[in-house]
């Protein structure tokens, strides 16, 4: 690993081929200068008074209609172009001070469009409902069509003006519950240092804290564990208020718009059936004997007497010594994707390898992590630390994913369809990963690298659909409470929390009873119905790769589709689109299938 900072190259010293191509978006900062200066109507505010010319109009014709939403997409496009170029190159060198300018100037202006801005669906939400009727049927807002009835939709949960100005002026105090979690969670809250097996003391930080629970040294684990779960113990009465305070306001909300449960409130907007969120739950618990089995192997393998939460996630066998350079993960990705047809194949490889679209290794103050970004007139973007380890290549293969679901909507759809739902977000970055997971398992054939490679798949989906269904059946419960006037007292949470955690695990582990606190760090859990997408996620993925690598033409051709297909329907018929039905408990158990399947290889080779 390249951590010491002593060998990590200055910015300068990476040579352009292995640097991503921002040069496409604009030659220069001097350029983006121009078009900084040039996407503003006047040199102060409002910046944009062409727009504020319609306030009011709405109402006239859907010319007016038209000629509102072509300027605002066309600003909100040109200002996407200057913010992809701004975050990247804030993001190669964060301590670059013209970096961080720009990236703050354009911060700034975003931040002033959308109040410009801001004034436009409330009024075609108000519009009268025959009128509304009109326009959608009207040729000359065809393209605009499907944008205007998801904004027309929320009709329903929408209140007088008056009461709207009343609620957005509730908004600002409403953040205190998550916003104190998050200071106390990233700020305040210390937990001091933690002994290993040799009495050496460390530091126990949330970034570490996940390192230590994959170290072999087991006292170093346990004792990891009790630290972070007895100090958020010792908060357990403020976090338990701040929860609650949270799954208030989520009733409040609820209750205010008309909406018949919390979990209605939260769905709606994306048209996802709660029936999409309960069979989740249902189908996991129905999957959780696979997931009993497993523990049971996991104590075997790990030869322990008693298997312990602190057990659950140190690696069932050491590493393999699988070192890829990039360019042999490069072409092992391009491989991976020959199901996927040779048009996609193509595209890929000359994004990876003529486009440059990836920024490959570390240098001296580039972000860490990973992502794929962009915008409507870039190139889907890469960001990597590629160092060279397996996770490495699995890492550059999901961000792919996600960078040719981008790059197939943006080619696909017009502007305001080009952004995929958070809600479909990770299913094209999955996908990619069992295809490339797939890849590997054939070539490598030594008992070793296969356990590795298995057990790694399975502690992805171990970690995606059943830990974060728990965490949806833990936040439905809590608002369902709720719901029916019970308080969110810390003994009701941990018990309930408590006893998730001896159903998920099952019969083989031994369920410490610190564990009953550990709702109180984590963030997701105000975030308002989160954390399903992903277990929805890898279901729908999982299920489209069975489909598509059965050889059938029309999976492929409609998972192609739904790649193509941005944000021009709602999620659930995106994901139909793409063959998947997630009314139907049909992915979510083709996902629980994979895990026993591989399971049964697990158990097989580790005779
Ligand atoms: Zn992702």
């Amino acid at each position: 690993m390249s951590t010491d900072t002593e060998h990590v190259k200055p910015r300068s010293e990476i040579s352009p081929e292995d640097r991503w191509n921002v040069e496409a978006l604009y030659p220069t900062f001097e350029e983006w200068e121009k078009g900084f200066q040039a996407v503003c109507e006047q040199p102060t505010k409002p910046y944009w008074p062409s727009l504020a010319n319609y306030r009011g109009k709405l109402k006239e014709s859907t010319s007016v209609v038209r000629e509102v939403l072509n300027r605002s997409c066309a600003l909100s496009r040109e200002l996407e172009k200057l913010h992809t170029y701004a975050h990247l190159r804030h993001d190669e060198e964060i301590t670059d001070d013209r970096h961080k300018s720009s990236y703050q100037r354009i911060m700034s202006l975003l931040f002033d469009f959308q109040q410009e801005s801001a004034w436009i669906e409330p009024e075609l939400l108000m519009l009268p409902s025959d009128l509304v009727d009109n326009y959608l049927k009207s040729p000359e807002l065809a393209d605009y069509r499907f944008h205007i009835e998801k904004i027309v939709r929320m009709r329903p949960h929408t209140l007088s003006a008056d009461k709207e100005e009343l609620l957005a002026m509730a908004g600002k105090p409403m953040q205190t519950a998550s916003k104190a979690f998050s200071s106390l969670n990233n700020a305040d809250i210390k937990f001091g240092k933690i002994t290993d097996s040799a009495g050496k003391e460390l530091e126990l930080t949330h970034g570490l804290y996940q390192m230590y629970l994959r170290s072999p040294d087991r006292t170093l684990r346990e004792n990891a564990f009790k630290k972070m779960q007895s100090t958020f113990k010792g908060f357990e009465n403020t976090l338990a208020e701040l929860i609650s305070g949270q799954v208030q306001n989520h009733h409040f909300n609820a209750l205010s718009r008309n909406y018949p449960t919390c979990l209605d409130a939260a769905l709606f907007s994306k048209k996802i059936p709660v029936s999409v969120y309960r069979s989740l739950i249902e189908t996991v618990r129905g999957g959780l004997g696979s997931l009993h089995r497993y523990i049971r192997l996991r104590k075997k393998i790990l030869q322990l007497p008693e298997l312990h939460l602190y057990d659950m996630y140190v690696p069932l066998v050491p590493e393999v010594d699988i070192k890829m350079s990039y360019s042999d993960a490069e072409e092992a990705i391009i491989e991976s994707v020959a199901p996927l047809g040779a048009e996609y194949q193509k595209a890929l490889k000359k994004g990876l390898k003529e486009e440059l679209w990836v920024d490959r290794y570390e240098n001296k103050n580039k972000r860490s992590g990973a992502y794929s970004s962009g915008c409507y007139d870039s190139f889907p973007y890469i960001l990597m630390n590629f160092r060279g380890i397996l996770r490495d290549t699995f890492t550059l293969a999901h961000e792919a994913g996600h960078s040719m679901h981008s790059y197939l909507s943006k080619a696909n759809q017009a502007y305001h369809y080009s952004h995929y739902p958070i809600f479909v977000a990770e299913v094209a970055s999955t996908f990619n990963e069992e295809l490339l997971s797939q890849l590997l398992l054939k070539r490598f054939k030594k008992k070793e690298e296969k356990l590795f490679l298995i057990n790694e798949k399975m502690e992805d989906i171990r970690a995606t659909l059943f830990r974060q269904t728990m965490f949806a059946e833990f936040e439905l419960k809590i608002h369902e409470l709720v719901e029916a006037g019970t308080p969110l007292t810390p003994t009701l949470l941990k018990e309930i929390y408590f006893q998730l955690n001896v159903d998920y695990f099952g019969p083989d582990a031994t369920i410490d009873e610190e564990i009953q606190v550990e709702w109180a760090r984590i963030p997701h859990f105000y975030y308002n119905f989160y954390v399903y997408q992903y277990a929805t996620g890898v279901s729908a993925a999982l299920s489209l790769v069975e489909k598509v690598l059965s050889g059938d033409q029309t999976a492929r051709e409609n998972y192609l589709a739904f790649l193509s297909g941005g944000s021009s329907l709602f999620p659930i018929d995106l994901l139909k689109l793409a063959g998947v039905d997630m009314t139907t408990p049909e992915p979510v158990q083709a996902a629980l299938r994979k895990f026993d399947s591989l399971l049964t290889e697990l158990e097989t080779l580790a005779d």
